[in-house]
């Protein structure tokens, strides 16, 4: 390593991390570790298609080391961020330790339970590829066990599934469920007759559903639920799931074996960052270029940070896929501005849009000013989830399997594989 070259340590390779890399790498004046707790990239957007099995977790994943096999200056250390100490340039890992010129968050957030230790212990989260599959093996060991009971209070809280967070993650998979119920179950599992015994519930606190989106998205997509035979209870606060029962805080309950969490994030803790830098939801305090307060050389993008200088989000971006790639890429030239001597660019986000998918050929979008719903907001949905997967090869295996699950209204993913892990 030459003395003008400088080390970059990257935590976290998510849509903010794999951004920065893609264009830091291109200047060898940057030596690039990525730090992952896990060994591969992964497509959060399509997780409830893996937790419904319609697509295989290798549809929306993909190993960093294949990534970067042919960048010399980039490496990658899979471990988990313990601690940084700033007056050392050093992070501490589960994996051992690495020191930086410049170090980089990406780390994005976890599950957020608000305190409720039974929720925390019952429910099944929807935020990781563990988690996808964990819930595809739950919400097929529930059904199965359905078509064995004899008790009808017993098979029709095993057919009972509460989705607790009406933003678009909540909207997606209970559309998804609905899906599976109208259609699947008659052919899969002949044993159930009255598959409506049990029912799909999407609970909100909001008094809405898909609450950042348009008026008119959020009409269409309360309808369309509807339509599909979902429950939507708004204004109703989980308070706690004990005994196979959610109950709200007006003491309303519902019984059920399957309680989906999508309801809230916190941003996953970065200790050894100065305590003042701590904001909102965890989210740490950074100025107009993602540079985190109180320091000089460590930086946080995407959901791991909150910005408020930002003229048209005063209040912090919203947690969304493009915010991180924009700071991740902004942060990359910026680097590389300071190693030119040039003037480094402020962080304006450039909003392009949110959309949901609530169901075949049903969906939203808000894009500008222009409202789209129904096919059409579905095509465009597709599209631009296909063009965002990370490459070639997941971009045509998910086209594949959406093509194929169109034409013959089913998936045939529905296996129950039950991984064990051995320590090495
Ligand atoms: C189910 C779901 C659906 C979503 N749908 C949409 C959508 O449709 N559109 C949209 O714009 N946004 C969507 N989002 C939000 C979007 O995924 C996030 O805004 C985006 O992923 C943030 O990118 P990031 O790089 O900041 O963090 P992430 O993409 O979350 O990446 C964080 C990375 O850090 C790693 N990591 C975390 N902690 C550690 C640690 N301690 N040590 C080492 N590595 C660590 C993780 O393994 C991960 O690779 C969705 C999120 C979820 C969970």
């Amino acid at each position: 390593m030459d003395r003008q070259q400088k080390k970059v340590v990257v935590i976290g390779g998510g849509f903010a991390g794999v951004h920065l890399i893609q264009q830091l790498a291109k200047d060898d004046r940057f030596i690039i570790t990525l730090v992952d707790r896990n060994n591969y990239n992964f497509f959060p957007p399509l997780i409830y298609q893996v937790s419904a099995g319609f697509l295989e977790p290798s549809n929306i994943s993909y190993p960093f080391r294949k990534l970067y096999h042919n960048k010399k200056n980039i490496t990658f250390r899979m471990g988990e961020f313990q601690r940084v100490i700033p007056e050392e340039n050093k992070v501490i890992l589960s994996t051992g330790e690495l020191t930086y010129d410049y170090l980089v968050f990406g780390t994005g957030t976890q599950s957020n339970f608000f305190g409720m230790e039974n929720v925390k212990k019952n429910a099944v989260p929807m935020k990781t590829i563990n988690d996808a599959i964990e819930l595809r093996n739950y919400i097929l060991q529930t059904i199965e066990k359905a078509t064995i009971t004899t008790d009808p209070d017993e098979r029709r809280k095993l057919l009972t599934m509460v989705v607790a967070g009406a933003g678009p993650s909540g909207v997606e998979i209970s559309g998804i469920l609905a899906e599976m119920r109208n259609g699947i179950y008659r052919k899969d599992y002949p044993e159930l007759k009255d598959p409506q015994g049990g029912a799909i519930y999407l609970v909100d606190s909001n008094s809405k559903v898909l609450g950042p989106m348009s008026e008119k998205s959020q009409q269409y997509t309360h309808k369309a639920l509807e339509h599909f035979g979902i429950k939507i209870l708004l204004g109703k606060q989980v308070k706690d799931y004990v005994n196979d029962e959610v109950i709200f805080a007006d003491g309303d309950k519902i019984a059920t074996k399957t309680l989906i969490w999508t309801a809230g994030v916190i941003a996953v803790e970065l200790p050894g960052l100065p305590a003042t830098s701590v904001g909102r939801a965890r989210r740490v305090m950074v100025d107009a270029h993602n540079l985190v307060q109180g320091t000089n050389n460590i930086y946080a993008l995407g959901d791991s940070s909150i910005m408020t200088t930002d003229p048209a989000f005063p209040g912090g971006h919203p947690q969304l896929a493009q915010v991180a790639i924009q700071q991740g890429q902004l942060l990359a030239k910026n680097l590389r501005a300071i190693a030119d001597n040039r003037e480094q660019k402020v962080f304006i986000y450039n909003d392009k849009g949110t959309m949901a998918i609530i169901g075949k050929n049903k969906a939203v979008a808000d894009i500008g000013k222009l409202h789209f719903k129904g096919l059409t907001a579905a095509l465009i949905w597709g599209f631009i989830h296909i063009w965002s997967l990370i490459n070639y090869r997941n971009k045509i295996k998910t086209f594949w399997n959406w093509a194929f699950a169109w034409f013959t209204k089913d998936v045939a993913m529905r296996f129950i594989f039950r991984p064990t892990e051995k320590k090495v």
